[in-house]
């Protein structure tokens, strides 16, 4: 008998985020600010006295601390990963059995099914309504109506750009007895964190990344914020060296350079005002063809009849952005690559 893939992983495909040359990408939702040229000097500074020899530090201690200063929380409460999707990935394997729901919506962040299907987890999918807005009551009754074990999704919301208020996520979090797992991979643009109270849950995981705000995700860091109980679980589950010195190093220089995060978020803010703007006048002059969205994030999102046109006119141009069906998602880049993808949408409406 020849050897065959199980059916869980015979039909999955490596990820592609996209292929193909592009002068501009704002398909993936990264900064597009350098990191500071203080923060590269000390980094390199350190690398080049760094142990190679030596295995990474596997409680990352400098680092959650790092964190937990920046952010103002103890540092107790902090696992770091090799991105949040690592700790995706070992959340799902560890806080469900096989066969037990997580209950998730859509649209949301693709890579939840992914590893709910991997760890062997029922996913339960809640459709969010024409408005895009995840309703609480709805979830809270599916939750206990399905026996959820985890409720996972993202507050501000990518792809919609929308955010849930804190005041509704806490809701959630109190009303059912499932893990919730609350991904703040953009809250850094917004100011509705539930990271101050996590001591408060037993059932609250908050993921944060460095890979969009903090406009480093060649490193793959992210973190996962939960009380001591979840975070002894979490530290003891994740595989012992998963975040390599250098990696550590970068974070600790990240989160320690207050000023310049804060400078950064400030540019990125003000470029995506700027698109936002600019898309939201187009809206209102086609509003058949554009349905924007408000934005919590550094990314716009809209409807359109012409989605896939406007997707490949944009390809065709040098422009990547993400396309979704009947909606595009453009992340805000540098002003020069924000009046390009204004002045392509106005090309396109001329035709
Ligand atoms: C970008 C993003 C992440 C970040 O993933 P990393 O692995 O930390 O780069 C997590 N969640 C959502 C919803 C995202 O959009």
């Amino acid at each position: 008998m020849p050897y065959t893939l199980n059916k869980k992983i015979s039909d999955l495909q490596p990820y592609d985020p996209i292929s193909g040359e592009y002068r501009i990408r704002l398909d993936a939702n990264e900064s597009f600010l350098p990191v500071p040229a203080s923060v590269k000097k000390a980094l390199m500074q350190e690398i080049s006295e760094m142990a190679f020899n030596r295995y990474p530090d596997p409680c990352c201690t400098d680092l959650c601390k790092a964190f937990a200063d920046y952010y103002s929380i103890k540092p107790e409460f902090v696992t770091a990963g090799n991105g949040s999707d690592e700790l995706i990935s070992i959340i799902m394997q560890a806080f469900l059995m096989k066969g037990e729901k997580v209950l998730t919506v859509a649209p949301d962040f693709s890579m939840y099914r992914f590893y709910a299907s991997l760890s062997e987890a029922q996913c339960v999918t809640l459709e969010k309504g024409e408005d895009l807005t995840v309703k609480v009551d709805s979830l809270i009754t599916s939750c206990i109506t399905e026996s959820a074990r985890m409720i996972i999704f993202s507050n501000p919301c990518n792809p919609t750009s929308l955010g849930l208020e804190a005041q509704e996520v806490r809701r959630l979090v109190k009303c059912v007895n499932a893990l919730v797992v609350l991904d703040e991979a953009y809250m850094d643009f917004w100011d509705q964190s539930l990271l101050q109270e996590v001591e408060q849950y037993d059932n609250l995981i908050i993921l944060r990344t460095s890979s969009k705000a903090v406009g480093s995700a060649a490193i793959r860091l992210g973190f996962a914020v939960a009380n001591p109980t979840i975070t002894r679980a979490l530290r003891a589950v994740k595989s012992p060296y998963n975040v390599n010195t250098m990696t550590q190093a970068a974070g600790i220089h990240l989160f320690s350079h207050r000023e310049e995060l804060q400078q950064a978020r400030e540019q990125l803010l003000s470029a995506r005002d700027s698109l936002y703007k600019e898309v939201q006048i187009l809206a209102q002059s086609y509003p058949e063809v554009i349905q924007l969205f408000p934005t919590c994030t550094n990314f716009i999102y809209f409807r359109s009849p012409k989605a896939k046109e406007l997707f490949e006119f944009f390809g065709e141009n040098g422009v990547a952005v993400r396309f979704m069906g009947d909606s595009l998602r453009i992340t805000a880049g540098a002003p020069e690559e924000n009046r390009e993808v204004v002045r392509l949408l106005k090309d396109f409406f001329k035709r």
